[in-house]
């Protein structure tokens, strides 16, 4: 019997069923697990998502064919069940449950255990077959509590403010930034002004309900305008832009997973790093396996020789499974990036 899903040079594919998971190219029916760039993709015919992944999904895919269904609510392929159950990623991102003749397949997507404010909780699924991203996949990758995190940004905004300088941050502005706002929010207090491509997808998660600080769009308050103290969320890609000069004298952060990387501020040429992630640390990886019971674990996305030898260690049947995916990376930086800064968000 061949396995119910393989890879395949479009993506992820479930013969029995029909359909993709997160195609990298476009298919006819594509199940997304968020909205990530590397996973939802231009192009295909019909997609399928959470329905609290719709806005943002809408938002990055424009005009396409998307049908939603809510948490644990299975539906049908030809006689393939499957279910959608909450990562804990961003808003929406989804753990896919594919379930055939007896045998029961989980991918999870990028995922996260931690708590976040600004989406469902991860959700341990029991399967037989679990297909886990690994993009921090080694043992030296361990977070600090997210509250750790956001006391250290709030006092370099803090720092700044004394010192006469506005705070520029850098982060995802799909995810990143609104976990970012609603955790700054809860530990300092001041004016948030946000980058077009962030302040489109803020409103997109005001708009599901997620409670968040108010926002200024930066390109709104008139020439002149006193920057100082002001705490400015953009994505990666405006990081060395033209766009950033208006802020006068300020202080750069970069917000990130890969903070944790030695070199990494330094490559980024920013003033500060900050270590917070959207995906599990090592100790998270292995127990979210673990909770899943799977006796067969397929790994994607960056470390994964080094999760496989682990889990085959444990006495897993366990391989890599090659993909597009890329996680928290550059990449998906890019794919956040705004070609027109200037362009008012809709
Ligand atoms: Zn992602």
């Amino acid at each position: 019997m061949s396995d119910l899903l393989t890879s395949t040079e479009r993506g992820l594919y479930c013969a029995a069923g029909d359909f993709y998971i997160d195609p990298w190219m476009p298919v006819d029916r594509a199940i997304i697990t968020h909205a990530h760039g590397d996973h939802a993709r231009w192009g295909s015919r019909t997609y399928v998502c959470s329905a609290e992944c719709e806005r943002v999904l809408r938002t990055r895919l424009g005009n396409a064919n998307i049908a939603t269904r809510n948490w644990g609510e299975t539906f049908h392929a030809n006689g393939v069940t499957l279910s959608f159950h909450p990562a804990g990623h961003i808003i929406g991102s989804a753990q896919i449950r594919v379930e055939h003749a007896g045998e029961t397949w989980v991918v999870s997507g990028d995922y996260k255990t931690e708590p976040d404010p600004t989406c469902t909780p991860f959700e341990p699924v029991r399967c037989d077959v679990f297909i886990t991203e690994s993009t921090f996949g080694l043992p030296i990758y361990r977070w600090t509590p997210e509250s750790e995190t956001f006391a250290d940004i709030a006092s370099w905004w803090k720092a700044n403010r004394d010192a006469g300088r506005s705070s520029v941050i850098f982060a995802y502005a799909l995810g990143k930034a609104q976990r970012l706002l609603a955790g700054l929010a809860e530990v300092a207090q001041g004016n948030f002004y946000t980058h077009g491509a962030v302040e489109r997808l803020t409103r997109d998660y005001r708009d599901g309900g997620i409670a968040l600080p108010a926002t200024t769009y930066a390109s709104s308050p008139p020439k002149g305008h006193d920057w100082t103290g002001a705490m400015i969320i953009a994505p990666p890609s405006a990081a060395g832009s033209t766009w950033l000069r208006r802020f006068g004298v300020s202080s750069t952060a970069f917000v990130s997973g890969w903070m944790r990387v030695r070199g990494a501020r330094r490559r980024r040429s920013v003033d500060r790093g900050f270590v917070l992630s959207d995906h599990v640390d090592w100790p998270a990886l292995m127990s979210a396996i673990d909770a899943t019971g799977a006796q067969r674990v397929f790994v994607t996305h960056g470390y994964r020789e080094q999760v496989v030898r682990m889990l085959r260690g444990r006495g897993l049947d366990a391989a890599s499974l090659a993909s597009q995916w890329e996680g928290e990376s550059d990449e998906e930086a890019e794919a956040d990036a705004v070609p027109d800064d200037e362009t008012p968000p809709q």
